[in-house]
């Protein structure tokens, strides 16, 4: 079970101290999932900033904001990316230009978030089309992502071209801590924890949540993929490290409890992977099977991440040998239990 920290949640461009020298910042979202928080670590002269917002005139304004309050006349030095999601990096390339920041990175999160920004070609439209008409989309939203397969590039201004490399297990020293670099997969590439043994502090990023399950997709770049097993063997990676830690999350709120949690995400896919073998007794696409999936009404933002979840439930099972998939002569994907 998680237990919340009891301290209040900050208003948006305000700042609560969760642990000496560390702050938490809530930025507002423009999505159902409608916050995500940053994290202001004091280090001496300078401030280093785990994650950044997304990139839109109210982050702007709540850093500006934040100038005036927390931060004062130190400026941020360095800005540490958990991960290439908009919602992260959006914001950052403004950030290290005004204050002449370094941008720090897995090297495979910096790659994926400058060819996103950057790849803009019309082959492109129709290759991530073409992936969801093979997962059984129609026309509708096959529609949307014509028009909305560049959202990537709109939402973050390109990554700098040169930046700083994180790898896993590195020691960063911010302001007489040091913070390992625990490098997890499923949710993105290469997503970069930041631990500290000596206080017992988890800065999570998305790599684990208090509430809601972290989006593990399978996307066009890479149909074939098996992105939950990168997640679950991360989950054990994190159940490997002190149960009483302090975890700080990109969404909801601090938390402890973080064993509990490793145990219920890995209980929700254990049943989402039942449920799919169950959805594909007599065969079925990855539409139908996440219409059993998401058993509600979704927009055509969500029907993206409902279908990159369950193609990565299916091709769990397909690399367990406990599913079979053929292609119809319309080119669409049919999964069917073994
Ligand atoms: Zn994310």
């Amino acid at each position: 079970m998680v237990s919340y920290l009891d301290v209040e949640r900050p208003a948006p461009g305000t700042a609560v101290r969760v642990a000496p020298g560390i702050h938490w910042v809530r930025l507002d979202l423009p999505f159902k999932l409608d916050h995500v928080h940053v994290w202001l670590l004091d280090d001496g002269d300078t401030w280093t900033v785990v994650d950044a917002g997304i990139g839109n005139d109210a982050t702007w304004a709540a850093w500006q904001q934040l100038t005036q309050t927390t931060l004062g006349d130190k400026p941020i030095g360095r800005i540490v990316l958990t991960h290439f999601h908009p919602d992260h990096v959006g914001a950052a390339p403004w950030l290290a230009e005004a204050h002449g920041a370094s941008i720090w990175m897995t090297r495979p999160e910096w790659l994926t978030g400058r060819l996103l920004s950057v790849d803009l070609d019309a082959g492109m439209t129709d290759h991530v089309v073409a992936f969801y008409r093979a997962a059984g989309c129609g026309a509708a939203y096959l529609d949307y992502v014509h028009r909305t397969s560049d959202a990537y590039a709109r939402m973050v201004a390109p990554l700098p071209r040169s930046y700083r490399q994180l790898r896993d297990r590195d020691g960063l020293h911010i302001g007489g801590r040091t913070w390992h670099v625990i490098v997890g997969g499923g949710h993105s590439p290469a997503h970069a924890c930041l631990y500290a043994p000596d206080d017992g502090i988890l800065i999570s990023g998305d790599q684990i949540l208090p509430r809601i399950s972290p989006n593990v997709g399978v996307n066009a770049s890479e149909p074939d993929a098996d992105p939950l097993a990168d997640f679950l063997a991360s989950l054990n990676r994190l159940e490997g490290l002190p149960e009483g830690l302090l975890v700080l999350p990109s969404h909801d709120a601090p938390f402890h409890g973080l064993h509990g949690r490793c145990e219920e995400l890995r209980a929700h896919h254990d049943a989402r992977l039942n449920d799919c073998l169950t959805a594909c007794r007599d065969g079925a696409t990855a539409m139908e099977v996440a219409q059993v999936l998401f058993d509600r009404p979704l927009d055509d933002h969500q029907t993206g991440f409902a279908v990159a979840e369950t193609l990565a439930h299916l091709n769990h099972l397909l690399a367990a040998g406990r599913l079979t998939r053929e292609t119809d002569g319309d080119g669409v994907w049919r999964y069917t239990a073994v």
